[in-house]
């Protein structure tokens, strides 16, 4: 049988409830436990794919093609593991299932209501990952924060829960946030006292509070907050801004938070987690040896947490390359022919980002234009890709109409074209192609050097792909397919290998980077910049030189 933990925000929102989480999972995965984590969203959508990145960030995508928040990101990425559907509900679906359910009559006559009928589906999907007997513990985010009143019911679920089961199977952590004034020098309790109070109101009492703070919180302001908050003073846990998401699960450690959970919910457990080969990574990404600037071309810019799964893989990969990658955000709406080597300046490496839509799409299309002219190293992801392939039309096929049918639907030289079975589809939300496929990659090509595999599995999220159509004239004019669904015959990469390092894929390699295995495009991305950085560097010496002689 699975134990429980539950974890909630409260104060304010972007504590990092997903990376405390996700911290706790790796540290219970490295003794040994069975460990996943799951993540319960209070807003209506039925999942946040019909969401605009602005709202919401990005949208990251499972194996099994759900499209779920970017904390699934997270935990993937620290524990090497695959999340699916199970793992992320949000209110939208539970309404749903309950709404259906009364539709078909299940309910008997009964007037459905919040409680039981909302909660028992929460509670449902609370214990659906139990089922399968896979997991000794289950980590429950609950999204928001406490006293919102979207959160209510799934705070009304985990005290119903409590209630029903032994007090050693279920945890909850409170993760709040001890603020500094800094004209009065003090940190202050005062708001963690009242999150915890609410949460109390409500039904629920915390077990440990993990406090977020810029500064160390002394004994007494801990012996202060398990005062109020009705715990043992070692269930109050520091959470110091770390300079890394990374470094977190070290300083959990530090802080004993697992064996705080483990003696809460009577596990016993010896084992020493052994975090060196983590703690190695950690070093790597502190004390990199030297730095590769890369233009990040999109046009949610303004939002980090827009292209999240791409910036940590820059992570993964800099570490595997003992380098800083330094990531220049340039949005493709101010990118013009004129001013395109001014703003692309300095960088060793281009990646055009994933997208929809027609804005910023020129800017797109120019900044791929530089790059494969000057040979400078670069990288497109699913529409990042679509931009290469109309570049390369436009310019070196000279077919001046070429676009892609998203953005001219009339286009009369659709290299880029909505896939077929898409054609009939008109619902927006979950209906494109999603999840895992299959890729066979050529042999003797760039994608072959990188994977060293003929066969390739990768996630996608997308409804246009390249036409077929065009792919001879592609071909014989030095930009080749090196990988396709065989399936289908859907092209997934396209390169061109006279280029020193110029790839695009119509799937999203950022989505499985994990820190145990960095991705082999990032990596290799990352190491051409390297190469781009030093021969730049030697050039200069050499004109230097040749000019003082
Ligand atoms: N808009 C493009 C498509 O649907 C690319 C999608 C993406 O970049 N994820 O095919």
């Amino acid at each position: 049988m699975s134990k429980y933990i539950f974890v909630t925000g409260g104060v304010t929102s972007s504590l990092g409830k997903g990376i405390i989480a996700a911290s706790l999972a790796k540290l219970l995965q490295a003794r040994g436990l069975r460990t996943t984590i799951q993540k319960f969203d209070p807003y209506i959508n039925v999942d946040p794919g019909t969401m605009n990145p602005y709202e919401h960030g990005e949208c990251y995508v499972t194996e099994d093609g759900a499209e779920t928040d970017l904390d699934l990101g997270h935990y993937e990425r620290f524990l090497n593991i695959f999340t699916s559907q199970a793992n992320n509900v949000t209110t939208g679906r539970i309404y749903q299932t309950v709404i259906n359910k009364e539709r078909e009559g299940a309910y008997l006559g009964k007037t459905v209501q919040i409680i039981p009928h909302i909660t028992d589906e929460i509670k449902r999907r609370m214990k659906l990952l139990s089922e399968s007997g896979e997991f000794d513990i289950i980590i429950t985010e609950i999204g928001g924060t406490v006293g919102d009143i979207e959160s209510l019911p799934y705070v009304e679920a985990v005290r119903q829960m409590q209630w029903e089961l032994p007090e050693e199977d279920l945890i909850v952590i409170h993760l709040t946030l001890i603020p500094y004034l800094k004209a009065a020098k003090e940190l202050k309790t005062k708001p963690t006292q009242h999150s915890v109070k609410l949460l109390s109101q409500e039904g629920v009492f915390p077990d440990i509070i993990v406090c977020r703070t810029e500064h160390p919180i002394n004994d007494d302001i801990k012996r202060k907050i398990a005062l109020f908050c009705n715990v043992k003073i070692d269930s109050v846990i520091e959470a110091q801004d770390a300079s890394t998401i990374y470094e977190v699960p070290l300083i959990m450690m530090q802080e004993k938070l697992d064996a705080i959970v483990l003696k809460k919910l009577a596990i016993q457990n010896n084992i020493e987690p052994d975090l060196s080969q983590w703690k190695a990574f950690v070093d790597k990404v502190k004390k990199p040896k030297t730095k590769v600037s890369i233009g990040l071309i999109g046009k949610y810019v303004e939002l980090q947490d827009a292209y999240k799964s791409i910036l940590e893989s820059f992570v993964h990969a800099g570490a595997a390359n003992d380098c800083k990658v330094s990531v220049h955000y340039i949005h493709s709406e101010f990118i013009t022919p004129e001013n395109v080597a001014v703003k692309l300046k300095g960088l060793d490496g281009l990646l055009v980002a994933p997208g929809f839509g027609h804005r910023g799409i020129e800017g797109k299309i120019t900044a791929v234009k530089y790059a494969r002219e000057t040979g400078l190293p670069f990288f497109g992801i699913c529409l990042g890709m679509q931009m290469a392939v109309i570049e390369f039309a436009q310019n070196i096929l000279k077919i001046k109409n070429a676009h892609s049918t998203e953005m001219d639907p009339q286009c009369s030289e659709p290299v880029i074209d909505m896939m077929e079975e898409q054609k009939k589809i008109s619902i927006k939300g979950g209906t494109m192609r999603l999840g895992s496929y299959s890729c066979e990659v050529k042999l003797g090509t760039l994608a072959h050097d990188i994977y060293k595999k003929l066969q390739i599995i990768e996630r996608h999220r997308h409804r246009y792909e390249f036409n077929n159509k065009y792919l001879s004239e592609f071909e014989k004019n030095g930009m080749i397919a090196s990988g396709s669904n065989q399936q289908t015959g859907l092209v997934e990469i396209m390169e061109i290998p006279s280029h020193p390092f110029f790839i695009g894929v119509q799937y999203h390699p950022e989505l499985k980077s994990t820190v145990e295995n960095p991705h082999p495009l990032f990596v290799t991305f990352i190491a051409a910049a390297k190469k781009y950085n030093s021969n730049l560097k030697e050039l200069n010496t050499m004109n230097l030189q040749t000019a003082a002689n």
